[in-house]
């Protein structure tokens, strides 16, 4: 009998053949049943057998067929006849457990497709698969609703909402879609809600819509990442429109134009202020776009919502007719979101979250090939070695009774046989996501 290559002590092997894909193992349960799986009455009478497949971890680059001989019994009792339960088997599906427990952990990490052709199944048996595992990832693993939340679009295969824990910089959730139902419905089933004291996000109405309706408590804040984009956005659109208007020599002059135009000023090496000084010098639109962004920038220097709104008011007088149209957008929204915009004053996201994030969203658009959107989210989500955790203990209690107040024979008597051991509750680890800064890690690794 060839050895146990299975390594399922529960089986016995014997016979194995192999060829350049696959191995096709012959084997017998090594434990007979010994009573009847309907009326447990004893020593079931034998009635034959059939072949059963059941399919295992693929080993030494080859898929692995196990070849059941599987008994067939009649009770004496009832008369029912049953098959033999094969051990180590998934309920659901003609494969070894512990190959279901390894797709599923695969699946998180690779494609559907690969996975396939390495067992030796449909991609449709991957999908279920997967899906099962999800489902007990999900009933199992519980993220902390964060006090202060994040709600921002990132791209996979089409805009999505993804929900964060700005004070952890975690990512809790991903959502369809960025429809107004589908926040609400989110909202809806998620635990501690009533703790959500803050909501930053872009100025995406439906997301306004959903908090207002669900968290009415919660306040929400505008990140500045948001609207100084528009900033930019704004600058951009009167550069290319200006550049449209120059001859390919006075083009050639303003190489890199976006690259440096772009920066803070603050942040321009010798040579690009050089450069940026004199297109400014030569061509006055620019130079008005460029102004008109970083004084736009510059009412996030502003110590208190106050100053932010003067500050603005005195922006928006300097926004002259030539640039206007640029700048509408921007002008639009700040009269829409205000009261919004202003919140970041007095609770500002920090930048290291937006960054953070930002550097998530980039990343995560080379993840988008060959994923339904189920599976990215479980990459996201469930990727071992993202979660951020915290263990908590129990608060310190005073112990109840002081000694002092125990007769002397008590305390002599608890000294003499120890201190007896009182149970306490236990200490409770919180799961607050996944880490974006190692998820942005893991991605750019290729490890997810
Ligand atoms: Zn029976």
């Amino acid at each position: 009998m060839p050895a146990n290559i299975l390594n399922l002590p529960s089986y016995a092997v014997t016979a194995l053949q192999e060829n350049d894909h696959d191995y096709h193992v012959d084997a017998e349960v090594r434990q007979a049943v010994t009573h009847c799986v309907h009326c447990k009455a004893g020593n079931p009478q034998g009635f034959g057998r059939r072949e059963q497949m059941v399919k295992d971890l693929p080993m030494h680059g080859k898929r692995v067929g196990i070849y059941v001989n599987t008994r067939r019994y009649r009770c004496r009792e009832c008369t029912k006849t049953f098959y033999e339960p094969l051990p180590d088997t998934d309920e659901k599906r003609a494969m070894t457990t512990r190959l279901v427990a390894w797709m599923g952990k695969q699946a998180v990490r690779r494609t559907f497709a690969s996975i396939a052709e390495e067992v030796g199944c449909t991609e449709f048996t991957v999908r279920a698969v997967f899906s099962d595992y999800v489902n007990e990832l999900e009933r199992t693993i519980r993220f902390e609703t964060p006090k202060w939340m994040g709600i921002d679009e990132i791209h996979l295969i089409k805009p999505r909402g993804v929900i964060t824990n700005i004070q952890n910089n975690t990512v809790v959730e991903l959502l369809h879609n960025r429809n107004k139902e589908t926040v609400i419905k989110y909202l809806a089933g998620l635990q501690g809600k009533e703790s959500i004291q803050y909501v930053a996000m872009d100025m995406w109405q439906p997301y306004k819509d959903a908090i207002e309706l669900m968290l009415p408590k919660a306040k929400i804040i505008i990140d500045k990442f948001h609207v100084v984009k528009m900033a930019n956005e704004a600058m951009e659109r009167v550069r290319k429109s200006y550049r449209e208007s120059l001859t390919p020599k006075q083009r050639r002059g303003l190489m890199h134009d976006r690259f440096v135009m772009l920066k803070r000023e603050h942040d321009l090496n010798d040579e690009e202020a050089l450069k940026l000084s004199g297109w400014l010098r030569n061509y006055p639109e620019l130079g008005m776009a460029y102004r008109l962004k970083e004084d736009f920038f510059k009412i996030y220097d502003a110590k208190t919502k106050e100053e932010a709104l003067r500050r603005f008011a005195a922006w928006e007088i300097a926004v002259m007719p030539d640039v206007r149209d640029a700048f509408q957008d921007l002008i639009r929204a700040w009269r829409n979101w205000q009261p919004y915009i202003l919140a970041y004053f007095d609770h500002p996201v920090t930048n290291a979250y937006t960054e953070s994030l930002n550097n998530l969203i980039r990343v995560m658009n080379r993840l988008g090939r060959g994923y339904s959107f189920e599976a990215l989210r479980a990459k996201i989500l469930f990727s071992e070695g993202a979660f951020k955790k915290q263990t908590i203990r129990p608060k310190f209690e005073r112990r109840r009774e002081p000694m002092a107040t125990r007769n002397f024979e008590m305390a002599y008597m608890c000294l003499e046989r120890a201190m007896p051991h009182q149970p306490s509750e236990p200490a409770r680890e919180i799961n607050f996501g996944a880490d974006i800064s190692t998820l942005t890690r893991l991605i750019e690794a290729g490890e997810i």
